[in-house]
């Protein structure tokens, strides 16, 4: 693979090679061909990415409000006129179609709007004579230098739900993309430069756990902002705690979206099919098992039965409805789900795996595929697949329904659908999911209010973006003055109170 072109980092406003001579590939998915190499930091590059953020910091920090917001403002403009090359940088390395690849790139714009009202949400408070003569007011800084490590499957919503919070509040960043799909983390940094971005405050470095320890350990990163899978995300939450860093650490999802009988199947269906098979079933906020009252059951599994036969699985872009999977190995291991269920006793309603996809053949293509009576004890149901598999589990009433989400170690988003208000606002209020959707099968909260889930969905006690993103990229300083009038004066060794 010696003839594909290298993909470098990006240090210091320029592509650097670093000094690890280790290399990985990155695949189009559609055609199961590696497209480029990635080359994977040492702990070295890492630390020279971390020095040339550290560099940047006092000049980044001291830049005005209003000059900084302007670069975000330019930022979002070249972002919308030339989403279409983003989104074709998507497609090609994580297989998603160009449309829903648009659509990741909007949802990511939205978190720069919310940015470019840093002046407004940094703002701090102010209480004046809270004793006489003296105020007392509050600063929001930046922290320092910030890393972020980001995941597969939305390799420019994701940084984008933290970079340009934390550059808009005068923090400096080391990002650290996946390497399956590390493209779009370069394009976006050249154009936050295009955009006016000094040089060193936002650095993209590429690797894997080298260079991921190397972030979590390095004394110079103030925090980490991480969303991948649980298991990671416990590790980089308990990691980098222990390394004195503020960390947010959103983790995997098994998402549940509860069918009552009083709900139109037929939106029940549309959103069943939309959220369990959009992106190939490989976002964190999926529906992947679908949690239908007995009585409505049968009726609603045609429904989605019918809908499926519509999709057509391809290339993204050739305008199918779903692309591949992301690589030839998680292919196998979501195909391989299907036997567990069948196993453990569900029935395969529609099995993905005979699927003809518009593409080709070397592609790792899955089709969608449907269980039913999926036991609860199967990995198939307690696992997250993250592939385009949906589960039927069949419940009594509500109350199973909502027993079986509870019980999940995950917490991610769920979903009702009812037409019923008063079970939709029970349901809010009992369920211990961190994101709900009434009628809505993928509740992610818009900019200005904050995603992230519960239990092993989400480590550490921030959420991202929203006010929980400006809170967690900034810190507070309380100051409290007194300018001295000629009556004030003289000794007391008392504690200071109120006069
Ligand atoms: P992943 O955990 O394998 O990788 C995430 C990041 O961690 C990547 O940058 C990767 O290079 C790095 N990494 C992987 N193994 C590591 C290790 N042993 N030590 C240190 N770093 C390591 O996740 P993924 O497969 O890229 O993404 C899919 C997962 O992300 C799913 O579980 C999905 O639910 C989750 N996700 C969660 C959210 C959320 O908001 N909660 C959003 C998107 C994705």
């Amino acid at each position: 693979m010696t003839d594909l072109p290298t993909l470098d980092h990006w240090i210091n406003g320029a592509p650097a090679s670093g000094a690890s001579t280790r290399t990985a590939p990155v695949f189009d998915p559609a055609r199961g061909v590696a497209q480029k190499n990635v080359r994977m930091a040492s702990a070295a590059d890492l630390g020279t990415a971390v020095a040339a953020a550290r560099a940047a910091f006092p000049g980044w920090r001291d830049t005005s409000i209003a000059k900084r917001q302007s670069v975000l403002f330019t930022f979002r403009e070249l972002l919308n006129k030339r989403s279409g090359e983003l989104a074709a940088i998507l497609t090609s390395e994580h297989g998603k179609v160009l449309s829903d690849a648009g659509g990741e790139i909007a949802r990511g714009l939205e978190v720069v709007e919310f940015a470019c009202s840093m002046p407004t949400l940094i703002k701090g408070e102010y209480s004046e004579n809270v004793s006489t003569g003296i105020d007392v007011y509050s600063l929001k800084q930046p922290l320092g230098v910030v890393g972020i490590i980001s995941p597969f499957n939305f390799p420019a919503m994701v940084p984008l739900w933290f970079f340009p919070l934390a550059i808009a509040a005068g923090n400096t960043v080391v990002l650290k993309p996946s390497e399956k799909d590390p493209s779009a983390a370069n394009w976006m940094a050249e154009l936050m430069k295009e955009a006016g971005l000094p040089d060193g405050v936002l650095n993209v470095v590429h690797g894997d756990k080298e260079a991921v320890d190397a972030l979590l350990t390095h004394p110079d990163v103030a925090s980490i902002s991480f969303v991948g899978s649980t298991p990671i995300a416990r590790y980089i939450y308990e990691t980098a705690s222990a390394n004195g860093k503020r960390v947010q650490a959103l983790g995997g999802a098994k998402n549940h979206m509860l069918v009552l009988p009083d709900a139109d199947l037929d939106l029940a269906a549309d959103a069943a099919v939309n959220a369990g098979f959009g992106s190939a079933g490989e976002r964190c906020m999926a529906i992947s098992v679908v949690l239908a009252v007995d009585a409505v059951a049968d009726a609603l599994i045609e429904k989605i039965t019918e809908r499926m036969a519509t999709l057509k699985t391809g290339d993204g872009r050739r305008g199918c409805d779903m692309g591949p999977l992301i690589t030839g190995v998680h292919r196998d291991k979501v195909s391989g789900y299907i036997d567990v269920a069948a196993a453990d006793g569900a029935t395969v309603v529609v099995d993905g795996r005979g699927v003809t996809p518009d593409g080709d053949a070397n592609g790792f293509w899955l089709g969608p595929t449907l269980l039913d009576k999926v036991p609860l004890s199967s990995a198939a149901y307690t696992d997250e697949i993250f592939g385009p598999v949906l589960s039927i589990v069949r419940v009594e009433g509500y109350e199973q329904g909502l027993d079986i989400i509870n019980s999940s170690q995950y917490g991610n988003g769920t979903a009702i659908f009812t037409n019923d208000g008063g079970a939709a606002r029970r349901f809010q209020n009992e369920v211990s999911v961190g994101m709900i959707g009434i009628n809505v099968p993928i509740p992610v909260p818009v900019a200005y209010h904050s995603f992230g889930g519960w239990k092993d969905s989400l480590f550490g006690d921030s959420k991202a973006y929203g006010p929980a993103g400006i809170a967690f990229f900034t810190r507070e300083k309380a100051v409290t003055s007194r300018w001295l009038d000629p009556s004030h004066g003289g000794l007391n060794l008392g504690f200071p109170q109120h006069d």
